[in-house]
């Protein structure tokens, strides 16, 4: 089925873990725009460096930067039949974007997916991913930030999904497989009820 969506919640929410789910479900490619910049940043290459410098303080790599590379990958073969954005839109500028990027290929996101969790929960889950991945945003400092950044910057995105008619709300806390089963059944009901 191809399916364009967003998926959007706070640091430490489950989205990647979720993602997966989702993907196997619609046969869509996950794109997570943390995940490139990593790999960029293992890499070693300029764009790399550059997020780096960005993302180890948990602050937001610039928009045209952002923007960019989203558009290119949503150009690779695999995401014409519709994709998974994990991490993007993050910003109510990258959302226009998102929109703009949409537009000139004559196609318009179908769902935004909310996964929920509360403050306390993230920050333990990802102290526990710092111990076993070593993400270096993942120290406590930088995790607060995050969440700071995600209220300010990234929540009011979900207002504005939510006045399109769009967003679909699922609780993240609980075992991972009871979460993507909520998550499945909430997005067939939206899908199915468009
Ligand atoms: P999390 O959701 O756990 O914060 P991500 O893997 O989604 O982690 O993102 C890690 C970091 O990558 C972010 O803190 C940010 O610095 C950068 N990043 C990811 N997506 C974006 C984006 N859409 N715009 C700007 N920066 C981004």
């Amino acid at each position: 089925m191809s399916v364009r969506m967003v998926l959007v919640g706070p640091p430490g929410a489950g989205k990647g873990t979720q993602a997966e789910a989702v993907t196997r479900k619609f046969g869509v490619p996950a794109v997570s725009t943390g995940a490139i910049f990593r790999a960029h940043t293992e890499a070693g290459d300029e764009l790399g460096r550059l997020a780096d410098s960005f993302t180890s303080r948990g602050e937001l790599v610039p928009d045209e930067v952002t923007d960019r590379m989203v558009e290119a990958r949503l150009d690779q073969p695999d995401a014409a039949g519709g994709f998974l954005l994990d991490g993007y839109p993050r910003n109510l500028h990258q959302v226009a974007s998102l929109d703009a990027m949409l537009a000139r290929r004559g196609t318009a996101l179908d769902v935004v997916l909310e996964i929920t969790a509360d403050e306390e929960a993230v920050v333990g889950r990802l102290l526990g991913r710092a111990a076993q991945e070593g993400r270096k945003d993942d120290t406590e400092k930088v995790i607060r930030h995050r969440i700071a950044l995600y209220h300010e910057t990234t929540e009011p995105l979900i207002a504005e999904y939510r006045s399109r008619g769009v967003l679909v709300s699922v609780d993240g806390i609980g075992g991972i497989d009871e979460v993507a089963s909520r998550v499945c059944d909430a997005l067939d009901a939206y899908l199915e009820s468009r």
